[in-house]
């Protein structure tokens, strides 16, 4: 299918605006819908239609492309005539992190609409989202891939396909497993230095270059050293996602104690108000006192 495709994008948070702008960068006819409206307007300038409600949005379009925080907010945005509206074969793309839980039962509500649903979250923040570099971890009916090629194309660098809808959501819970330990890991780092009077800005430059280094320690360790967390992903979603880690290793009575520990930082972070900064606030947990 060409770019003369018609998207409906629920949710223009962080990532969803983004994902839009590119979108219609590529040529195509997006319309934006989010809770808040206000969020979505801006997007007017970049030519995309703002709908009222997600069944404007959805109306006659080829996709529908959720980008929303969770599989409940989801659930509620497509109620009622969302599936329904799409054009005649119109495919729902959800980019969102959902868990295999929570993509069950979006997969669920698909199939009741005989709509053909591709499970597709994303690797990559805000500045892959904007840059149109994310990696798409796409899984869902054969005969979906093509005409879905040119949204993936326009929002990623790199589309990943997998089997059957389900394999991305759980592929996505692996890696950001891996995301959220070396958060922990890092900010645990970072206030054992400081308080063994090492300079934390030492750890980064000796492992900068070498096989201990990761590009996301160096980038979210200066955010914990200056203490200045502008979301790219906000510490409330980052703790969503340990929680859907540990849920989906608790089904197959798997125990992820570090997991469970990154969780309970998480959840301190957020109790001290970090909820909305960037994720490496998680080191405003371990830091008091420091
Ligand atoms: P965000 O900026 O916080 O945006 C969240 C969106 O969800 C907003 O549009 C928000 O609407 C909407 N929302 C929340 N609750 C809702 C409800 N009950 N009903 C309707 N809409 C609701 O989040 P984001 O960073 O773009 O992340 C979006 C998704 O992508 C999440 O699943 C996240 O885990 C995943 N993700 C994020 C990143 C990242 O680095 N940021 C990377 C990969 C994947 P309002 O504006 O009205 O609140």
């Amino acid at each position: 299918m060409a770019n003369d495709s018609t998207v409906a994008v629920l949710g223009t948070g962080i990532m969803g605006a983004a994902m839009a702008r590119n979108l219609l960068k590529s040529g195509m006819d997006v319309r934006v819908w989010n809770r808040s409206r206000e969020k979505a307007e801006p997007l007017a300038q970049d030519g995309a239609t703002v709908a009222d409600t997600p069944t404007e949005a959805a109306e006659g379009a080829d996709f529908l492309l959720t980008m929303l925080s969770e599989a409940g907010a989801i659930e509620e945005s497509v109620q009622g005539g969302v599936l329904g509206s799409l054009a005649n074969g119109g495919a729902w793309i959800q980019t969102s992190t959902v868990g295999t839980e929570g993509n069950e039962r979006l997969a669920a509500l698909a199939r009741e609409h005989g709509t053909p649903y591709v499970d597709a979250p994303v690797l990559g923040t805000k500045g892959p989202a904007e840059g149109g570099q994310l990696i798409v971890l796409a899984s869902g009916p054969e005969e979906a891939r093509a005409k879905c090629e040119p949204v993936f194309e326009a929002v990623g660098s790199k589309t990943v396909w997998l089997g059957e809808a389900g394999e991305g959501s759980r592929l996505k819970l692996v890696v950001n497993n891996w995301i959220v330990g070396l958060l922990g890991v890092l900010a645990e780092t970072l206030a054992l230095a400081r308080a063994t009077g090492v300079d934390p800005n030492r750890f980064l430059e000796t492992i900068e270059g070498g096989p201990l280094n990761a590009p996301y320690a160096q980038m979210k360790g200066g955010m914990m050293i200056e203490a200045d967390y502008p979301p790219s992903f906000s510490a409330k979603l980052a703790r969503k996602d340990a929680g859907l880690v540990l849920d989906a290793a608790a089904a197959e009575d798997l125990r992820l104690a570090i997991a469970e520990a990154v969780a309970a930082r998480f959840d301190e972070a957020i109790e001290a108000g970090y909820g909305e900064e960037d994720m490496a606030a998680i080191h405003e947990a371990v830091k008091p006192g420091l």
